[in-house]
């Protein structure tokens, strides 16, 4: 099951927060960064959403929502930096499903997305899909990482963690059963570099065991590696 979002949008940056969001969320996107051939594939392919950019370069989002009403009824988001009242007018009367005031943040938007997929009624299923599944992935991974706001969850708990414990921990989840050398985990580490580094990282670790072992103290996913240093134990 995959929802697909158009992306009509000029500024890079904005288009990268808007497909990242998405694609956290489980859904397609494809991103157009001019009107015309976000148009051109608007009309010959099939969607469930379209995300579009107002002020584009070439024609006005205004412009791109009156030629797809004629053969689609899929949910039209506007993105608009200007939150005049007279364009939600004119956008509403063209057929638009919602705005979305720039700036946003990725939550705010990928919400506004899913509550526009099931307000226009026929993929209640896929939506409700799509937040199953991810729950189910954040909920049944051992460590799941929220890069967004840099928080790692163990079993589903938040893990609190000073910076240099995040850095390092986020190496070892990222490459499961890799050992990682002393050295190597200081250069994660904001710590200065010097003859302690050793037992800087030996600190660190401890911590981070302490810290799992509060939210399950069944189990030491870390691995000392006597010699090499530090890995993670594969827990799949
Ligand atoms: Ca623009």
């Amino acid at each position: 099951v995959s929802i697909k979002v158009v992306v009509i949008e000029d500024e890079p940056s904005i288009a990268d927060t808007i497909v990242y969001a998405l694609k956290s969320e489980n859904m397609e996107s494809v991103w157009f960064s001019n009107g015309n051939d976000g148009l051109q594939y608007l009309l010959q392919n099939t969607f469930d959403c379209v995300l579009i950019d107002i002020g584009l370069p070439d024609i006005s989002g205004f412009e791109i929502c009156k030629k797809i009403r004629g053969n689609s009824s899929k949910p039209v988001i506007f993105l608009t930096a200007r939150s005049e009242e007279i364009d939600k007018v004119v956008g509403l009367e063209i057929g638009a499903d919602d705005y979305i005031t720039k700036p946003f943040s990725p939550r705010e938007l990928t919400a506004r997305v899913k509550a526009i997929l099931r307000r226009c009624g026929n993929s209640e299923e896929m939506v409700k899909s799509v937040t199953l599944i991810n729950n189910a992935s954040k909920k049944d991974q051992v460590f799941y990482i929220d890069d967004e706001v840099m928080q790692i969850f163990y079993f589903g708990q938040v893990v609190v963690l000073s910076k240099s414990e995040f850095k390092i921990l986020e190496a070892m989840i990222k490459h499961p059963r890799r050992v990682f050398s002393r050295e190597e985990l200081s250069s994660f580490t904001s710590d200065e570099p010097g003859f302690s580094m050793e037992r800087t990282i030996d600190a660190h670790i401890k911590s981070i065991r302490n810290k799992l072992k509060t939210i399950k103290g069944s189990i030491d996913p870390i691995e000392t590696r006597r010699g090499f240093g530090y890995a993670l134990k594969d827990m799949v």
